[in-house]
């Protein structure tokens, strides 16, 4: 089968290699679609830890195949999303139930053989059964807004919440969504991309903001800004350091921040802790999965996420290598890893 594979850092290309077998406990995938995602990016540049060699890919959705020992709660032709990050379940923290801060935390895609690829194989309890009935790239979506849940989860948006979204990415169009489930009645979103503006809005976001027009901070929390004193909750969904900026300061007092977006380890930004303090701010990190992926899964199967209008793209294996070695083209949302079907 065919392999795209990071041989080291900076060395990504597609390899024949061979079926692999499903161990004990493992379900054999057959890989529908892979999506490519920002962090492959930061492996293949080596910004983000990883053990090549190593076939990347962490959100993908398939078909199983073939079942290994000690599995029998799922059939061959079901299909699943993969939840990519594997915990330990004995160290202290997953034993405190924080899985996603566990000590020996290990992702498919990240260091063992992920997504990119005509089959992956996946340990049974990271396997989530989705509807046949879906279309065959949604389930793809399941595990990006996985991770926007937990941030929603942690964001504490209740019915009525006013809530900015920085980033335009599909990271922040998921989050509008999510954000508006949550009963958000105020959801704006700030990117300079006009496409993106315009998809939020047909997300769901209620206004959009261009921070390249104006000071965002004056068009949202200022006197005569859309929120007058700023908003319940800002979710930070860019990774940028101009945008973390902004983050503390659109929250009203006694507002929270959430840190969904990733920025380059060892990177900074200058914030002004007597302003977290005096105006009491919640700024909290959100980080990958815990226990959401089922319901993200369960989110992507009733339809109630707008999926189809974030695929820019569907391309090949062999054509992966270079879109993951380029920066996203402007305008782009989601592009999708279609194999070659065996
Ligand atoms: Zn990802
Ligand atoms: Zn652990």
């Amino acid at each position: 089968m065919k392999a795209l594979r990071l041989e080291a850092i900076g060395d990504l290309f597609v390899r024949e290699v061979d079926i692999p077998s499903p161990g004990p406990g493992d379900l054999l995938v057959r890989v529908e679609a892979c999506g490519i995602c920002g962090t492959d990016r930061h492996l293949l540049h080596g910004e983000f830890p990883s053990t090549p060699p190593v076939t990347l890919g962490h959100e993908f959705c398939g078909i199983v195949e073939a079942i290994g020992d000690h599995v029998s709660d799922i059939a061959i032709g079901a299909r699943i999303t993969g939840d990519p990050n594997i915990s330990c379940g004995r160290c202290s923290q997953c034993r405190a139930g924080r899985v996603n801060l566990c000590h020996a935390l290990r992702a498919i895609g990240i260091h063992r053989d992920g997504g990119f690829a005509d089959y992956v194989t996946v340990p049974r309890k990271q396997a989530h059964e989705i509807p046949l009935s879906l279309d065959p790239v949604h389930g793809a979506f399941c595990e990006p807004l996985a991770c926007c849940l937990h941030g929603i989860d942690l964001s504490g948006i209740r019915t009525g919440s006013s809530v900015v979204v920085l980033g335009g990415g599909v990271i922040g169009l998921l989050t509008v969504q999510l954000a508006r489930l949550a009963g958000a009645t105020t959801v704006i979103l700030s990117t300079r991309q006009a496409a993106k503006r315009r998809l939020a809005e047909e997300v769901g976001a209620t206004a959009t903001v261009d921070p390249s027009a104006s000071d965002i901070v004056e068009a949202i929390a200022g006197p005569a800004g859309l929120v007058p004193g700023g908003v319940d909750v800002v979710i930070e969904c860019a990774g940028v350091a101009e945008t973390v900026q902004q983050s503390t300061r659109l929250a009203k007092s006694g507002g929270t921040v959430v840190i969904l977006g990733v920025m380059p380890r060892g990177e900074t930004v200058e914030i002004e802790p007597f302003d977290i303090l005096f105006r009491e701010l919640r700024v909290l990190g959100s980080f990958i999965n815990p226990f959401v992926h089922r319901r993200a899964a369960d989110l992507v199967a009733s339809g109630v996420i707008e999926i189809d209008k974030l695929i820019s793209r569907r391309v090949s294996l062999d054509e992966a290598a270079s879109v993951i070695a380029h920066p996203p083209a402007a305008g782009e949302v989601k592009v999708l890893v279609v194999p070659n079907r065996a």
